[in-house]
């Protein structure tokens, strides 16, 4: 089990499986600050309802540059000479598209940038202060407390796993922009080893929130607060992996 981290990064917090991370991580009393973003602050009014002054509530468009370059300006200010140590990547959309449609180039394009190339520039952004973070301990040893990326993917990533097909699940575009995401885990836990950044995928479980539907057969006060224990328990066995909330391998 791993030490708190000082400083957290959620991004796509103001309701679902973000909000709820977030809920689940103010409750630990080491974590100095919670940096948890919204498109729109001002309408992010459960985010705002949590009463804490570690919380930090930012505005974030991930798939807008000057919005990502203000807010880890932001983050920097705030977590100091400490650097950062845990970014959550949660921020997602999911548009339905299937094989057998008119081939709609917009709708790829808009499903990749939010959940697949935004997350590559943030994460990138975010060296520098993952770095700074690391650097503060010695030895090689990888954990939340130290300096991690966690990418919020989805069991619909798994290409080994897909029997379904498109007409089933129209979520043709939405299981490629999360397969690229557990390839850029793979690629930068490769890249970022020297730097002791942990990185790891997770298949949060189908959970009701506005994206997984009604129909989805977790609550997020089910799902979550696993998902959440887990990220304490990462270690170097995980980096570069993908995995269900409870830790339990999920394949490629
Ligand atoms: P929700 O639709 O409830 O929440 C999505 C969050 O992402 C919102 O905060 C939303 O902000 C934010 N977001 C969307 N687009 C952008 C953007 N351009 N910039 C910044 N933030 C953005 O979905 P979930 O909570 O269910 O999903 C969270 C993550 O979990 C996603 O990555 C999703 O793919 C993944 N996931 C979900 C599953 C499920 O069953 N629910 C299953 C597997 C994975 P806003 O309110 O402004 O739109």
């Amino acid at each position: 089990m791993s030490s708190s981290p000082k400083s957290v990064v959620i991004t796509g917090a103001n309701r679902g499986i973000g909000l709820t991370i977030v809920r689940e991580l103010i409750k630990d009393k080491n974590i100095h600050h919670l940096i948890a973003t919204a498109r729109d602050v001002e309408k992010a009014e459960d985010l705002k309802s949590i009463n804490d002054s570690r919380l930090h509530i930012l505005p974030l468009d991930v798939v807008c540059d000057k919005s990502i370059d203000t807010f880890v300006a932001k983050v920097a200010e705030i977590v100091g000479s400490d650097g950062l140590n845990l970014l959550v990547n949660n921020a997602g959309a999911a548009f339905e598209y299937r094989t057998k449609i008119e081939p709609n180039r917009a709708t790829l394009a808009k499903q990749f940038d939010v959940n697949t190339i935004s997350l590559v520039i943030l994460t990138q952004k975010f060296l520098p202060l993952l770095r700074k973070s690391a650097s503060k301990v010695s030895g090689d040893k990888l954990s939340i407390s130290r300096s991690a990326v966690i990418q919020i993917s989805s069991g619909l990533a798994s290409v080994s796993q897909n029997n379904y097909g498109s007409d089933l699940i129209p979520m043709l575009a939405y299981s490629m922009s999360k397969t690229a995401v557990n390839q850029f885990n793979k690629t930068f836990s490769i890249d970022v080893k020297d730097d002791h950044i942990l990185s790891v995928s997770f298949a949060p479980g189908w959970i009701k929130t506005d994206l997984g539907g009604p129909n989805a057969p977790l609550t997020l006060e089910e799902a979550v607060p696993v998902l959440v224990s887990s990220f304490y328990k990462l270690d170097n066995s995980h980096h570069g992996g993908y995995y269900q909330r409870d830790l339990t391998p999920t394949p490629y």
